[in-house]
């Protein structure tokens, strides 16, 4: 035996009377209980304890429960990232032969989910306007099990009839799952208002700061979600716990970072819809909003930071408008704590034709901001040199 010193056998955590303030980081992916009695208390939901971190850890029990309370539920699952969350629901609910009916504006990868991995678990989809509840009912069939939902669409900003889809949810007895990525729990408080699964990209404004990938999936139903938990332990979707810790350090500033960056995109949308370069803006609190009565029935007073506008001029407009705003991240994704910029036809939908893109409203001159919560003085100076550089342009 040498005499070296052990150092594999965990030295044990310092003694201290007083106790940290902040959640401690737990990377452990096994736990050690005290015997095989105790693990079967465990497993048998007896008592309370971890065994593997792919079943579950105390980061992610943590940052589940901070958001439970922003939706007003209990149980909420967290997953390794939104698609994992969507996954995650798809398949712990559905079998062979289910079929699904979606908005037809989802966010991109749900979109290709749904109409391209799916079908190979003989799970099928239809895609029809949410904006239109007659058009959701008409697309549903003998064999539709559950309805999949964005409030507010991307990245045209348009307003699902999200009481006649609940209200046909109940009367047809389908489970009403509603990504709630863009709205937020304030904007939209998706679980209150009737939602059976609500899902988020905690990657976006919950984190809120461009540095992890999470989901997040609240089931109110028990089986659904024991059925949604165990598709997550089973195909790995577990989140990291380094993940969970982080974002729970940014949910701690989501409220002031949602009410900054909404009171910019109000001033921002304005700023916009008012210069020369801009043929049109889309934002949920304008009254020339399309749907604006229904966006204040169903986000009241809180429209959110999204803002989308269309240049006149095509794609040489858009070069000119990011070229002369270098300091505005032109990047594709939302929710960052500040600006961001992305430009659909050349992003989220380049596979869709030029035709299809008209059809959204999506042209060369589209772009989709996710206001964030820089000094609203800063952001009007360089959106306005943007535009103007584009006005020179002709
Ligand atoms: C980003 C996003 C997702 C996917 O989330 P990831 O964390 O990137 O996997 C799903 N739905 C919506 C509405 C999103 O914006």
């Amino acid at each position: 035996m040498s005499d070296r010193p052990n150092l594999v056998r965990r030295t044990p955590w310092p003694e201290s009377v007083s106790r940290a303030v902040t959640t401690p980081l737990q990377p452990s992916v096994v736990y050690s209980s005290p015997d095989p009695d105790a693990l079967d208390d465990q497993y048998e939901g007896r008592a309370q304890g971890y065994t593997y971190g792919r079943e579950g850890h105390p980061n992610a029990d943590v940052l589940a429960q901070m958001i439970d309370r922003l939706e007003g539920g209990q149980g909420g699952l967290m997953t390794g990232s939104g698609m994992a969350a969507v996954t995650a629901t798809m398949l712990g609910l559905l079998g062979q032969g289910d079929h699904i009916v979606a908005g037809d504006q989802l966010y991109g990868r749900s979109l290709r989910m749904l109409s391209r991995d799916l079908p190979k678990w003989g799970i099928t989809a239809t895609f029809a306007d949410p904006t239109d509840v007659t058009a959701i009912e008409a697309a549903i069939a003998p064999n539709t099990k559950l309805l999949l939902i964005e409030a507010v669409s991307n990245p045209t900003l348009r307003l699902a009839d999200m009481d006649g889809i609940e209200r046909l949810a109940r009367d047809r007895g389908l489970i009403l799952v509603v990504d709630n990525t863009f709205t937020t729990p304030y904007g939209f408080p998706a679980y209150a208002r009737g939602a059976d699964v609500v899902i988020h990209s905690v990657t976006k404004l919950l984190a809120g700061h461009s540095d992890v990938t999470l989901g997040y999936v609240l089931a109110r139903d028990p089986d659904a979600r024991t059925a949604i938990y165990d598709t997550i332990v089973t195909l790995g979707l577990t989140p990291s716990p380094y993940d969970c810790w982080m974002a729970e350090r940014g949910l701690y500033t989501f409220d002031m970072r949602f009410e900054r960056a909404q009171a910019n995109a109000r001033a921002l949308a304005d700023l916009v819809a008012g210069h020369d370069a801009v043929e049109a803006v889309l934002y949920p609190g304008r009254s020339d909003h399309p749907d604006h009565n229904r966006a204040q029935a169903l986000l009241g007073e809180a429209p959110g930071n999204m803002v989308s506008f269309r240049l006149a001029g095509g794609r040489e407009a858009a070069n000119a408008f990011t070229r002369a705003a270098p300091q505005l991240a032109f990047a594709p994704t939302l929710g960052d704590v500040g600006t961001t910029f992305s430009h659909p036809a050349s992003s989220s939908h380049r596979g869709l034709t030029p035709e299809g893109r008209a059809a959204l409203g999506i042209t060369e001159g589209f772009f989709r901001v996710s206001v964030g919560c820089e000094p609203i003085a800063l952001l009007t100076r360089d959106v306005t040199a943007a535009l103007d550089a584009v006005a020179a342009i002709g």
